[in-house]
């Protein structure tokens, strides 16, 4: 039985990180969220107030962040921990989302976490999501997965996140987020998003939950026992 990285890229509000844990759990792998990791740095800029046009600032600011995830004992879940603390809720929020593609287009800011992300998976028998995994952070992933839904069912799910965390937004607030940082994600010139060449394309506009963790299952399977 092998050990494999598996790499689940993709747009924002595809399913990444719900199945991407779920799989994580059947496989017993760990599972490595790298969005949460610069959502945490947008937080800690937030917080700090760093100009992004000073690079002096964003290099020490870079030095001060320590993130580590956190098993939730009641929940079981893993979260997200800045400087010892449990950021997991505030990460979430619509504040962050809007500064946080911006602040992962940096150059420095990548470059630290792309190697804090190698590190963590260094082991393997991870599974982890993101936007450059499999091209970037984990080229040689075992399974690379790019999963893309039609915007109005993109939508229609983070607002129904949101809202589990007792957040109301509007559908045209999350719209207008979700596009803005697709274009920043895509263009950027450092690890911009892009699918892999040999990334697997799952479409879940018109999947369920558990039709979407089945066939990730079906194919970390495959690669597994191969
Ligand atoms: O996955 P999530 O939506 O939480 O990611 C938040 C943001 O973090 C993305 O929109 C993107 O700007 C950035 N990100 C990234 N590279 C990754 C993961 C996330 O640039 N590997």
């Amino acid at each position: 039985m092998n050990k494999i990285v598996i790499a689940i890229d993709g747009y924002s509000a595809c399913g990444k990180s719900t199945t991407a844990k779920a799989l994580a759990k059947t496989l017993s792998y760990a599972y490595l969220d790298s969005g949460a990791m610069y959502r945490a740095v947008t937080l800690y800029f937030c917080r700090n107030h760093i100009k992004l046009t000073n690079p002096k600032a964003i290099q020490k600011a870079l030095e001060n962040i320590n993130i580590h995830f956190g098993v939730n004992s009641k929940t079981n879940l893993s979260e997200t921990y800045l400087n010892g603390l449990n950021v997991e809720k505030e990460i979430r929020k619509m504040y962050i989302s809007e500064k946080v593609s911006e602040i992962s287009a940096l150059v420095d800011v990548r470059r630290e976490l792309v190697a804090q992300q190698r590190k963590l998976g260094k082991k393997k028998a991870v599974v982890m999501d993101g936007r450059d995994i499999g091209t970037v952070v984990f080229p040689d992933a075992e399974l690379k997965i790019f999963m893309r839904a039609d915007m109005r069912v993109r939508v229609a799910r983070r607002q129904k996140e949101l809202l589990d965390r007792e957040q109301l937004v509007e559908t045209e607030t999350i719209r207008n987020n979700l596009e803005k940082r697709d274009r920043i994600d895509s263009t950027r010139e450092e690890s911009p998003l892009r699918q892999a060449e040999d990334a697997i394309v799952l479409d879940t506009t018109y999947l369920t939950f558990e039709e979407q963790l089945d066939k990730l299952i079906d194919l970390s399977i495959q690669k597994i026992w191969l």
